[in-house]
């Protein structure tokens, strides 16, 4: 239920964004979702949705970004970045390679307009 944690904190995070007297605009949230995140994009989307819409917010566009992450190759030892699945280095082809995982999610900016 990872879905419902993070539309939880988004929406958290917008109410702490309006009830700092801003405008009830509309609302852009900037969020970065890890592809180590086992959440949907379209899935988290469906989820805050249906939770901000029970709380009266309708107006809030979710931009939800894929984070890249390294891989460091332990054939031959070169870095690269990907923001999805992988299976083998793009250099060497070699499948002994760590992966540096970072944070799973996180909210960028909330804006509102
Ligand atoms: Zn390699």
């Amino acid at each position: 239920m990872h879905d419902l944690r993070y539309a939880s904190q988004i929406l958290a995070a917008v109410k702490m964004k309006t009830a700092a007297g801003s405008a009830a605009g509309p609302i852009t949230v900037n969020v970065r979702l890890s592809p180590f995140s086992h959440v949907r994009p379209e899935g988290l989307e469906e989820t805050f949705r249906l939770l901000a819409e029970n709380e009266g917010y309708r107006n809030v566009k979710l931009n939800i970004n894929i984070l890249e992450f390294n891989m460091h190759c332990r054939m031959c030892g070169r870095d690269s970045r990907h923001g999805g699945a992988v299976f083998a280095c793009p250099h060497c082809k070699g499948q002994d390679f760590d992966i540096e995982k970072g944070d799973e999610f996180y909210i960028d900016k909330v804006e509102v307009r």
